[in-house]
């Protein structure tokens, strides 16, 4: 879901010469208006032009879906929608904040990631929201998510959810994301991530006004019931995670159990919640002849279990080996590959000049 396409080819080099992975699937660099934060996985883009372009270049690198990121202006955000239908590629990501769900949806937009402009889109005053909220950043944007969350329109949300449903419309919650950069404290979990990615969690967890974490928090508490939402109005869902070293606390493989754990409390039954990261992925990106169930004539990629997560989702961690495309992975083959490093706590980082570190009073902004 975006990453720079140098990264994509080191990537497929390492997976050509043998490097156990996953099957990957990419979107390469990511869509985005202004203003430029220099991220290597993004393209600032300004002409209709420069986003058609920047489609064709995704495209020539093997790309399997197009992401487009919020500050996508409208105008680029429907030249891209037309690029990347000549190549036949879906079009995914963070609902520009420009644009209207139910316009995007209808329009063949594939993926909602982190169910952004959810709450505008079923909203009672979601023309007001468009005409006067001040949209132009995250803190913005968040908080007219949460204003709109407060007069929620069932009979819209229901066309809405129609819509989703009749274009294979795939919101993404990505519970976790949320949940993760209100953490305040380095995950005890983290004893699996490099000491140098832990420190700059650190520096970043330092650096997050209280205000953003209340912002956070806020959310936390309303993401869930949109999730019940979609789930009792039969949208399937895809399990998401947003791992990235680059923010805090996003441990990659522990992320995804944490989410099908929020998916549960928000109201999955622990078989829909499977499903998110199995059936529904390979439906999704329709390859569902070889991927998604464990059937004779599939791929063999398994995830094989010591106790049943359809009792406790929790079980899904209890894993007892891996099958990855046919090769057999035990506990213990795993366990020797799986390295660990001790975890730091955020009170131990030592005070710094100010303006000193890499990320010293920056801003956090959300990139993925
Ligand atoms: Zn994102």
């Amino acid at each position: 879901m975006g990453a720079a396409l140098t990264n994509v080819d080191l990537w497929k080099t390492s997976i050509q010469a043998g490097m156990p992975a996953p099957r990957l699937v990419y979107a390469g660099s990511t869509l985005d208006g202004g203003p430029a934060d220099e991220a290597p996985h993004m393209f600032y883009l300004k002409t209709e032009q420069q986003a058609r372009d920047a489609v064709r270049l995704n495209v020539a690198k093997g790309a399997d879906h197009i992401k487009v990121y919020s500050w996508l202006p409208r105008p680029l955000f429907l030249a891209v929608m037309d690029e990347a239908q000549k190549y036949g590629l879906p079009v995914v990501g963070h609902l520009p904040v420009e644009v209207r769900a139910s316009e995007a949806a209808r329009l063949g937009f594939k993926s909602i990631e982190h169910l952004h402009g959810l709450f505008i889109a079923t909203s009672s005053i979601e023309n007001d929201i468009f005409k006067n909220a001040d949209m132009s950043d995250l803190l913005g944007y968040s908080l007219a998510e949460i204003k709109a969350s407060k007069s929620y329109d069932s009979g819209k949300a229901n066309k809405l959810f129609r819509i989703f449903k009749e274009k294979g419309v795939w919101p993404v919650p990505t519970i976790v994301t949320y949940l993760n950069s209100a953490k305040t404290e380095i995950d005890p979990r983290s004893k699996y991530v490099p000491t140098v990615v832990q420190k700059q969690w650190a520096e970043l967890i330092r650096a997050i006004p209280p205000e953003q974490t209340e912002l956070m928090k806020a959310i936390n508490s309303t993401t869930p019931g949109m999730v019940k939402k979609l789930n009792d109005a039969g949208v399937p869902m895809l399990a998401g995670t947003d791992s990235s070293f680059e923010m805090t606390n996003f441990i990659y493989g522990v992320s995804l159990h944490d989410e099908l754990e929020l998916l549960v409390k928000s109201g999955l039954t622990p078989l829909q919640a499977l499903q998110t990261a199995t059936l529904n992925p390979a439906r999704y990106l329709e390859r569902e002849q070889e991927l998604g169930t464990v059937e004779k004539g599939k791929l063999a990629d398994l995830v094989l279990l010591n106790k049943n997560p359809l009792e406790d989702i929790r079980n899904t961690t209890s894993i007892s080996a891996v099958v990855l495309d046919g090769k057999l992975l035990e506990k213990q083959t795993l366990d020797q590959a799986v390295k660990t490093y001790p975890v730091i706590k955020v009170a131990d980082m030592k005070d710094e000049p100010e303006g000193s570190g890499p990320s010293a009073n920056k801003p956090i902004v959300h990139n993925h």
